[in-house]
């Protein structure tokens, strides 16, 4: 932990409270300093997601914010096989306004969009989507949530009323019964992992469904009657019989949803799951989960008490992505099992940001607070405020701009934060559209893989070097606080401002403080929200307005936010993502503690030294029949394309099932995966492909 380490370095002549930039947990640190040097990441006691605990990203893996790689001058070239030049922050501002004018001068108003990225504050995605909206003049505007939690935005709002998990994190402390599916809270989340452990200690019950056995399976409070090992692609259907035994048996919350929901729907609901065909007899086919297992567990969620229901990507991540989520919340309506501590529908927000980015309206069907670009009153209360006419029709999604890339209708996208080269799916498909188009504008820290289609880099900013706001995955909004001055000069939404004046649509904020005192004006969930109010409070979960001015941990309490919870039909339609002869096992993907995401940041740490590549995880049968050893080079084709892993032989898989990280460039592994997506959202189908493996000698 020395080599490149900015730990330890001696004794801190100030130290400034700040947020982890890392995942959805939103520790508090404060960061120590010598004059602009970082000496240490010390997990704050105060903070309220984290109570003094960290896991190594957060406290460590800080080194990427001063590595040799950090690009801090402004480069633009005209065509992407030119070499970069330097320019000034003039010029490349200059340059970038007059491409985005051009194009839209020659291919019309809605051929340029923006993408924002949840490692983003909510200030900066602020103003992403106000320069969409105001300067651009479209609603094309997206973020990164698309491939990960839009299901989840889709699936609460559709049953619940709001588009967030309903518990603070410290509610599970009064769960009596934690279900965890498609999500790994020791890899992902480890901070609230090791608060949920601490629960299972005191004699909670947990209850897993996921294709791979993931560390908390170890645990000694799971019994082997609630590990739900099931298949990729099937949650929809393992949840619809979990239903079907709650019915069936009679374990219904009659009082809390004769009181709370929509007779009708649940009428319809009821009868939809009592069908023989969602039994977990006729579901084991699908899912593979024994009938036995199933009626065991859907009996604990029922009847042990405070029953809460933690998610992640493996729930989101799918082609029935939303319907999942909706399946979730129908079972924690139908138990009663929501709007009050220990219970809950809970979804592990894998980066810093992502509640915020949706929270802030970088989506091209909704403005800020989740409210549609077509009410006209919503849309109404914008205009007057940043005097402009906003459109009323959605914009591109991110697939779509893809599309419209290649047929040759959309050709400039500025995007902050994000590496849609390497983190998207079907990468060759991201590459091609992001090479069809003329003006490729990437806001980031280094040249990214999509860098290499980019026609000018602008440097961005660290958490360390801006102040703004994170919201939580448990809408916790922190204050991230700067704590030395931008490498480039700017902080990254100086720089939007900057590119905004230069198209003609006027921006003066002086500071960021000024952008959340905008965004409470305009957003009626975080209308008691400030930065006086946050450094009074510590932090602040929304809704927070007059009615909740210290802001709301639990949500749903007496009513839904929608009024009555709505029973959504949950139909399984199996993803059309199939096995066969020549692509016999499914691919799933995942995280690991030690490393994040694409890796842009951790891989620039002492952190390869505990996880150097992504590895091909095989069960020992499948690996035995393909004569693949521990260690050995694995080639992997799908439809969509090949790469080449190292093998590790683990009995964490079930037959037929391989699974791999994501967290470096090289590894490939999202040439494989493909455009399948969730019916309603968009949200990529990463978790299942089909693929075969063989060995190969070392590429
Ligand atoms: Fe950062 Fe998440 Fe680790 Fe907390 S648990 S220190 S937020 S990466």
């Amino acid at each position: 932990l020395t080599e490149n380490s900015v730990i330890e370095k001696g004794q801190p002549q100030r130290s400034v409270v700040t947020t982890c930039a890392y995942c959805g947990v939103g520790c508090s640190f404060r960061a120590e300093m010598q004059g602009e040097d970082l000496v240490r990441m010390v997990p704050h006691i105060d903070g309220k997601a984290n109570h003094g605990h960290s896991c190594v990203k957060g406290r460590f893996a800080i080194g990427y914010a001063t590595h040799k790689d950090r690009i801090t001058t402004p480069m633009i070239r005209r065509k992407t096989s030119d070499p970069w030049t330097v320019v000034s922050w003039d010029e490349a501002i200059a340059y970038t306004a007059g491409e985005f004018k051009r194009i839209q001068s020659a291919y019309g108003r809605d051929a340029i969009g923006g993408i924002t990225s949840s490692r983003c504050t909510n200030e900066e995605t602020w103003l992403v989507q106000k320069l969409v909206r105001a300067a651009f003049g479209n609603n094309n505007v997206d973020t990164c949530a698309r491939v990960c939690h839009s299901p989840t935005g889709y699936g609460l709002k559709a049953t619940l009323g709001e588009s967030a998990g309903t518990q603070d994190f410290d509610s599970v402390m009064q769960a009596d019964v934690i279900f965890v599916i498609g999500a790994n809270p020791t890899d992902g989340h480890p901070v609230f992992a090791s608060q949920m452990k601490r629960r299972l200690r005191q004699g909670a019950k947990l209850i897993i469904a996921d294709p791979r056995s993931i560390d908390l399976v170890r645990s000694p409070h799971v019994e082997a009657d609630h590990l739900l090992k099931l298949r990729p692609g099937t949650n929809v259907a393992l949840l619809n019989a979990m239903a079907h035994v709650v019915v069936d048996e009679g374990l219904v919350d009659e009082a809390f949803v004769a009181q709370r929901c929509e007779p009708d729907a649940f009428a319809r609901w009821k009868a939809f799951v009592a069908d023989p065909r969602h039994s977990p007899e006729a579901s084991a086919a699908e899912t593979g989960v024994p009938a036995e297992q199933v009626r065991h567990a859907a009996r604990l969620f029922a009847t042990g008490g405070n029953a809460a229901i933690y998610y992640g990507l493996g729930v989101t991540e799918h082609s029935q992505g939303s319907t999942a989520v909706m399946a979730i919340a129908n079972l924690a309506m139908a138990t009663g099992n929501i709007g009050r501590r220990g219970v809950g529908v809970n979804p592990l927000r894998g980066q810093n940001n992502v509640q915020g980015s949706c929270d802030m309206g970088s989506f091209p069907h909704e403005l800020p607070g989740y409210r549609h670009v077509s009410d006209v009153g919503v849309r109404g209360s914008f205009e007057q405020d940043w005097g402009v006419t906003l459109l009323a029709e959605p914009g591109l999604r991110i697939p779509n701009m893809f599309e419209a890339a290649l047929d040759g209708e959309f050709k400039g996208l500025y995007i902050e934060g994000e590496d849609i080269g390497q983190s998207d799916p079907n990468t060759q498909h991201v590459t091609a559209a992001l090479g069809a188009m003329e003006c490729v504008v990437v806001q980031d820290l280094f040249l990214n893989e999509t860098a290499k289609f980019a026609h000018v880099f602008l440097p961005g900013s660290t958490f360390l070097e801006k102040d703004g706001t994170f919201t939580n995955a448990e809408r916790r909004i922190s204050r991230v606080r700067r704590v030395m001055q931008p490498k480039s000069g700017y902080a990254d939404w100086e720089i939007t401002q900057l590119l905004s004046n230069a198209l003609g649509y006027p921006m003066h904020y002086t500071h960021p403080s000024e952008i959340m005192d905008e965004i409470a004006r305009l957003t009626p969930t975080f209308a008691g929200v400030s930065y006086a109010r946050l450094d009074e409070l510590g932090s602040i979960q929304w809704p927070c307005n007059a009615e909740a001015p210290d802001g709301t941990p639990t949500m749903h309490v007496d009513e839904f936010v929608r009024g009555k919870g709505r029973f959504m039909l949950t139909e399984y339609v199996p993803t059309t993502e199939k096995v066969n002869a020549k692509f016999p096992l499914i691919l799933t993907t995942g995280r690991i503690l030690s490393q994040y995401n694409v890796g842009a940041q951790t891989r620039r740490t002492p952190n390869t030294v505990w996880h150097s590549e992504d590895r091909l995880e095989i069960h020992p049968h499948d690996a035995e029949q393909r004569g693949i050893g521990e260690g050995d080079w694995v080639g992997i084709a799908s439809r969509a394309g090949e790469t080449v892993l190292r093998a590790q032989i683990s009995e964490r898989m079930q037959p037929g099932v391989v699974y791999t990280t994501f967290h470096f460039p090289f590894s490939g592994a999202n040439v494989i995966t493909t455009e399948n997506s969730d019916w309603a959202t968009n949200c990529p189908e990463y978790k299942v492909t089909a693929v075969e493996i063989t060995r190969v000698s070392q590429p």
